[in-house]
């Protein structure tokens, strides 16, 4: 299995507009020896030539043109033969809305995030332009199925979701009442090698069927949006501590580097990492924590080979 990070950060990309952060104020400098992040997105493949994107961020465009492997073959194709959807977020969704170029796209998804998505939103009317332009395949909680793109071909990859806790995004928040397809993680397994990615990027909590899942993988992607709790207070950029936000800090007591310490996965990334995480800066002492636990930290272009 064959896989490809085409963007790491969280919600606003590294450095985000808006932001003025150290973090983001040194990337623009170049004071810090690191590279400006675009908003998660990760691309898998079996073949080499049929690639499912995990996501859909609102920097699609330039993530498909970066990567080679995303390129079309012919006059009117793509590579991308379908779109996992973990959660309603919008740096997850409105990339979808990037790719109305009359092309028939497929997308794998809980009920409640298609829902979210599809209803009441004018804008959706633009992926409905001829019969078939979407194809919604849903994701049911520990269910196995085939990934396959429009022609239905087996792809030698088995997807299925895990729920993780989660939120609605922020623009639904108070318009349903909770539900567990609110948010996943999902696992995918090679057929033909056994090799199992499990991907949890965002999360406000290990569950016991969470942890058998990233112990049981042989690649884990796991939410690194915020090192500390307090992390946009402290900074003075918002009110809502990291849990509000439904995302387990890194750091600190109880944080998912001290949570996830026994699970022996041989391959531990972070990935959706805000721009004010600290753990950005090459050299921080949170960096070195990281490092020293075996996890290393998701970068665009990052390749992984199971
Ligand atoms: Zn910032």
């Amino acid at each position: 299995m064959r896989i490809k990070v085409l963007g790491a950060a969280a919600g606003g990309g590294f450095p985000q507009w808006n932001c003025g952060c150290p973090n983001c104020r040194d990337v623009r400098s170049g004071a810090l020896a690191a590279k400006p992040l675009t908003q998660e997105c990760v691309a898998v493949s079996a073949d080499g030539e049929r690639w499912f994107l995990l996501n859909a961020s609102p920097e699609i465009r330039s993530q498909i043109e970066s990567n080679g492997v995303l390129h079309p073959r012919g006059p009117r194709h793509s590579p991308i033969a379908a779109i996992v959807l973990t959660n309603g977020d919008l740096d997850h969704c409105l990339g979808l809305l990037s790719l109305r170029e009359s092309h028939p796209l497929v997308i794998y998804a809980t009920e409640r995030v298609r829902r979210g998505f599809t209803e009441g939103n004018v804008l959706y009317r633009t992926l409905q332009r001829f019969p078939g332009q979407v194809t919604w395949r849903l994701l049911e909680a520990e269910k196995e199925t085939e990934l396959t793109g429009v022609d239905g071909q087996a792809s030698g990859l088995a997807i299925a979701a895990v729920p993780a806790p989660g939120k609605p995004p922020v623009h639904l928040e108070g318009s349903a009442s909770p539900d567990p397809g609110e948010n996943i993680g999902v696992v995918i397994q090679e057929r033909r090698t056994g090799k199992r990615l499990a991907y949890f990027s965002a999360s406000a909590a290990v569950t016991p069927a969470m942890r058998k899942k990233l112990e049981d993988a042989d690649c884990v992607f796991f939410d690194g949006t915020f090192w500390a709790s307090d992390e946009l207070i402290a900074l003075g950029l918002g009110d809502k501590r990291a849990e509000q936000m439904a995302h387990l800090p890194v750091g600190g007591p109880g944080g998912s580097l001290q949570t996830l310490a026994g699970v022996g996965t041989p391959k531990r990334i972070y990935i959706h990492i805000n721009n004010t995480n600290p753990m950005l800066r090459p050299g921080s002492a949170e960096r070195k924590q990281v490092e020293a636990g075996g996890w290393e930290i998701a970068y665009d272009g990052m390749e992984v080979e199971l």
